[in-house]
């Protein structure tokens, strides 16, 4: 029987520190590499009783994306590749962000299946023989790992995420998965649907949403970062949650139109209700605080109502110059032009 090949995708941003652990986590689970090939007879009755279930049945790629990192993550990439063959490294032109790096590795991913993983092993490689058991072959295109608990983070940051898929779930016709990261296996049918989606503004966990297929949930505890720090800080994740409603749903332009209907209907009853006043009992100007803080609060309505046309306006304007969405400097040590892919 043909072995599948199994590409697990990792996108490394500064992740001297963890690569290497989180190399030999994978190896714990994909078996050794070296030992694999050189001992391949005597090790095989071995391996299929104990340790690597997965190892016997699939064949590995180890498809690491680095995304413009400034420490060693590079030469570790390198080193890795010199002594294991299944390790690929594709190395970007510069910091392209998470989203971009997953997509070259969507592109330049050979597998039947793909499994996407953080760098820093806050997702347990453990999992990937779960994975590949409910993937079973093609059967489900799309086996995703849900947060039963997620790690060590503040309760704000918690309540805030809580509230904005919420939201998201609400302004969306297809329905938004909730505590759901980037970490899942896909067919190779849903990778083919996810290279199609070329936008340059990325929100890749609405995609997977997007794409449909059979989905299947299992679920794990997220794992505290291993080290370094998260470069998401709460600023940077707010406005990856306007990214993501801005792609995702035009609701806030409708929103806008709702607000704005609002406001001209109480402006109309206002006006009857002094038009009457003045006529009935002859009242004077009504004052200066009334104007004022009407005044104000409607230019505030119409900035807000401004900034959000803006939002969709800067979108457009970013997908209609159609660059490449990321550019690769080297894949496994051989040089990439920019006329491929991309
Ligand atoms: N990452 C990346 N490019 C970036 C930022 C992050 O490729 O610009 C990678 C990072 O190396 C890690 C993954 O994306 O493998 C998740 O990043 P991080 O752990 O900082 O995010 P969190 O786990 O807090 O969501
Ligand atoms: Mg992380």
């Amino acid at each position: 029987m043909n072995q599948p090949l199994i590409t697990i995708l990792i996108p490394c941003y500064n992740e001297e520190e963890s690569l290497l652990p989180m190399y030999d986590a994978l190896c714990a689970v994909c078996g050794n590499a070296q030992t694999d090939k050189a001992n391949a007879t005597a090790d095989k009755a071995i391996a299929t009783t104990d340790s690597p279930a997965s190892a016997q049945e699939y064949n590995f790629e180890f498809l690491l994306i680095n995304d413009g990192s400034t420490d060693r993550t590079l030469e570790i990439m390198r080193e890795l590749r010199a002594t294991d063959e299944r390790v690929c490294y594709i190395d970007l032109s510069r910091n392209f962000g998470k989203e971009r790096a997953m997509l070259a590795g969507f592109d330049y991913a050979r597998g039947d299946a793909m499994i996407i993983m953080d760098a820093d092993l806050q997702d347990p490689p453990t999992l990937i023989p779960d994975m590949l058991r409910v993937w079973n072959r093609g059967e489900v295109q799309d086996v995703y790992a849900k947060r039963r608990t997620r790690g060590r983070e503040s309760w704000i940051r918690k309540a805030l995420t809580m509230l904005y898929y919420k939201i998201l779930d609400h302004s969306t016709e297809f329905n938004v998965l909730q505590n759901v990261g980037d970490f899942r296996l896909l067919d190779r049918q849903a990778i083919n649907a996810l290279c199609r989606l070329r936008e340059t503004d990325r929100y890749t966990k609405g995609l997977y949403c997007f794409i449909g297929f059979t989905k299947r949930e299992i679920l794990f505890d997220r794992q505290d970062r291993l080290a370094g720090e998260s470069k998401w800080g709460l600023w940077k994740l707010f406005n990856l949650a306007i990214e993501g409603i801005t792609s995702y749903t035009t609701a806030p332009l409708r929103i806008c139109t709702y607000i704005g209907i609002i406001t001209a209907f109480i402006a109309f009853l206002q006006a009857v209700f002094y038009l009457i006043k003045a006529l009935l009992y002859g009242d004077p100007v009504a004052g200066f605080p009334t104007l004022i803080t009407t005044m104000l609060f409607l230019g505030g309505v119409q900035l807000i109502g401004l900034g959000i046309i803006g939002e969709y306006l800067a979108r457009v304007f970013n997908e209609v110059k159609n660059r490449p969405i990321y550019l690769v400097k080297e894949y496994n040590g051989q040089r990439v032009d920019a006329n491929h892919h991309s």
